[in-house]
């Protein structure tokens, strides 16, 4: 059975959303003769990670309500590496979308190592259709399933259907199709958000 692991590596110096120095997660090390510890300082929003309510909507839920039967079965990769700027419903409509199907987007971003600025997002207007299919959750190579969308819709409508979202995926190795996902997040609790490693098992 085929493993792949779309979960972006964590270290200093890897892509974060815009660049911003502050969300470098910084690794400290001690050690003295044979012990070595090391402490992490990251952002919940690094790398490869799954978004909770409370991120874009004020008194929203938090992380620990988001529960694992959400989290692993059956998803299905979308390619989309011909669509530009955005992701609009009129790219999805021909995709066998049903309900309950949790949706990963294989964009051109999944081809970049570096953070893009004009990085490929879902639109709103495609938010809006997945929300009326009502799938269980949308994934996304980018580190955010939107950008310069003013109050930030996206997200909101995701959320405001109780639709997952799991941003900073890789997915340039998967081809389109279905799989068995497990993705397995830190358990946190009282967070917008958290850290998760990603696989998918071919079938
Ligand atoms: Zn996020």
């Amino acid at each position: 059975m085929k493993i792949y692991d779309v979960t972006a590596p964590i270290f200093e110096g890897m892509p974060v959303y815009k660049n911003k120095p502050e969300k470098q997660p910084k690794l400290t090390t001690v050690t003295n003769d044979y012990v070595t510890e090391s402490r992490i300082d990251m952002d919940v929003h690094t790398g490869t990670h799954i978004d909770a309510p409370l991120h874009m909507v004020k008194n929203g839920e938090t992380f620990e309500t988001i529960s694992l039967e959400k989290l692993v079965g059956y998803c299905k990769v979308l390619d989309v590496t011909t669509v530009n700027d955005r992701i609009t419903k009129e790219d999805l409509i021909h995709f066998d979308i049903q309900e309950n199907d949790f949706i990963l987007f294989k964009t051109k971003n999944s081809f970049d190592d570096a953070f893009h600025f004009e990085f490929i997002y879902v639109a709103e207007d495609a938010a809006i259709y997945l929300a009326e299919k009502r799938i269980r959750g949308v994934g996304i190579d980018a580190l955010g399933v939107e950008r310069n969308q003013a109050g930030h819709p996206t997200h909101k409508t995701l959320f405001g259907h109780g639709i997952i979202v799991i941003e900073g995926l890789r997915l340039k190795d998967v081809p389109a199709g279905e799989y068995w996902m497990v993705a397995a997040p830190l358990k946190l609790v009282g967070t917008d958000a958290a850290p998760a490693r990603v696989l998918l098992f071919e079938q």
